[in-house]
């Protein structure tokens, strides 16, 4: 008999793991709050796209999907720097060619999820369906059914929860065992606006690139879509403060909010028509960094995605370490010969194991890119205003390229390389950074950097 499992949350980890987990055999209720947007329009949510790298390549490549969407990604190979006069400079991201980002609809991309999981034949997913919480003395989720008005106990005995920063399992989770997890708000909050497609259909900015109004304490970013517009988002603090940075609080009337457009993004007016409109219709989204001391308990439940882990939106790597999670709980199950099918003798899955396993292995990670992100923040809206920060990155490159596998950047190994864990970046990208900072130190071009005192720093203190 097919073991059941039971994922909260349709979103996209939901959708990606519900596709390995009937592919293994097991039967698969995937319980989601929303109507189906593949159905009936809904609003896509927080940020409608996404920067998707290597680390969420390898899980849609493991799940067979990645040469399928890519008809609805655009390749980023750099970023497209936009000073306060208008002035551009262009950044690759990588030395490599083959070594780029793309940019996706998350809506988009969640339906060919939920599309591949339904084509299992292993997956129900139902809609409408709002997980309250989960008892863990019965084993049962307490559901709402929306169009019904009603709430019913579901008999789960393992269950996998993919809802997001606000999971109502974690909640329970917390309060039942005194968990802690730490919710620590950034105080900066986001904006989405919209670049439309040129009249022709063609793209109003170079299409090949994240376009980043840098400004110090706050800064506009801009997401090419395959349709010719670009999804905009404004980062900048929620609240007044005395740094005499703006605010949310402060931009109350469409004439406040133009003059401030005008003064710190005057490229970005004209491409903006709606921006009144967008700017008072569309909620003002928080963001935040949540840790948590265990994602498991036993083998009921277990956190994966944003629900375990909810970042900053800085690295482009909410999704993509949301993805390598469910990879790893995959693998787990591989490495377990588990097949989904459980047995009168109780040989089923061992899930006590299999989650405390995820749990070991993709904390640390979760925890490194977490810190990683909150650190990009300002490398995104500050320091690639300064001209030092642009000597640094040609320094890197340079090294990057005289010393193979020895060095690389840190940006590199989080987004082109999945085989080093985030917590291996984080460790080698803190001792780069002590290496760079002191072969740099009175260097006015990256041509004066010793290279053979580079490597001999870098194998001394990387091993
Ligand atoms: P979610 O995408 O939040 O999905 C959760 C699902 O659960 C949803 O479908 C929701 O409706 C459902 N749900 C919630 N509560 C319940 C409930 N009680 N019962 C049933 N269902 C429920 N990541 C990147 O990798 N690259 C980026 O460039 C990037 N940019 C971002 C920009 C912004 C502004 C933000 C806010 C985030 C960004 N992220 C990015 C992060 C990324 O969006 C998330 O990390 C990712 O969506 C996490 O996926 P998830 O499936 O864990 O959670």
């Amino acid at each position: 008999m097919a073991e059941p499992v039971v994922i909260s949350g349709a979103g996209l980890a939901g959708s990606l793991l519900a596709v390995f987990l009937a592919r293994r055999g097991y039967q698969v209720t995937l319980l989601e709050r929303r109507p189906d947007m593949r159905r009936q329009r809904v609003a896509a949510g927080r940020s409608i796209n996404l920067a998707l790298a290597a680390r969420g390549i390898v899980g849609l490549e493991r799940a067979g999907l990645f040469e399928k969407l890519k008809p609805i990604l655009v390749a980023m190979p750099g970023r497209m720097l936009h000073d306060p006069q208008g002035g551009t400079l262009y950044q690759q991201y990588s030395r490599h060619a083959h070594e780029f980002n793309w940019s996706a609809s998350r809506a988009t991309l969640n339906m060919a999820l939920m599309d591949a999981a339904e084509a299992t034949g292993g997956v129900e997913i139902l809609f409408e369906q709002r997980v309250e919480t989960y008892d863990y003395d019965r084993s049962t989720l307490l559901v709402h059914d929306t169009p019904k008005e009603a709430t019913r106990h579901l008999p789960a005995p393992v269950v996998i929860a993919t809802d997001g920063a606000g999971s109502p399992i974690r909640a329970a989770m917390v309060e039942r065992f005194g968990v802690p997890c730490r919710e620590e708000p950034l105080g900066h909050a986001y904006k989405e606006l919209n670049i439309p497609a040129a009249a022709d259909g063609g793209f109003r900015l170079a299409k090949d690139a994240l376009h980043i109004w840098p400004r110090g304490g706050h800064m506009l970013i801009a997401l090419p879509n395959p349709d010719g517009s670009f999804t905009v988002t404004l980062f900048m603090a929620l609240a007044s403060s005395h740094d005499g940075e703006p605010s949310f609080e402060e931009l109350t009337t469409p004439a406040k909010l133009d003059a401030f457009f005008r003064a710190e993004f005057p490229d970005a007016v004209p491409l903006i028509p709606d921006l009144a409109y967008d700017f008072f219709d569309n909620p003002t989204g928080q963001l935040g960094t949540l840790r948590c001391a265990r994602w498991a308990h036993g083998g009921q439940t277990l956190l994966l995605g944003d629900a375990a882990h909810a970042l900053v939106p800085f690295h482009g790597q909410g999704m993509n370490c949301a993805f390598e999670d469910v990879v790893e709980l995959d693998l787990e199950l591989e490495r377990r010969g588990a097949n989904g099918v459980s047995s009168q003798s109780g040989n089923g899955t061992d899930w006590t194991e299999v989650f405390a396993a995820v749990e070991r292995t993709r904390k640390p990670n979760a925890d490194a890119i977490a810190d990683m992100a909150l650190e990009n923040y300002v490398e995104m809206r500050d320091l690639v205003r300064d001209p030092r920060f642009h000597l640094t990155k040609k320094v890197e490159f340079l090294l990057e390229g005289a010393l193979p596998g020895l060095f690389v950047p840190r940006y590199s190994m989080v987004m082109f390389h999945p085989e080093i864990p985030y917590a291996e970046a984080q460790r080698r990208g803190r001792i780069q950074a002590e290496v760079l900072a002191e072969l740099t130190a009175g260097v006015a071009a990256p041509e004066q950097v010793d290279l053979a005192r580079a490597r001999a720093m870098l194998e001394a203190r990387l091993k």
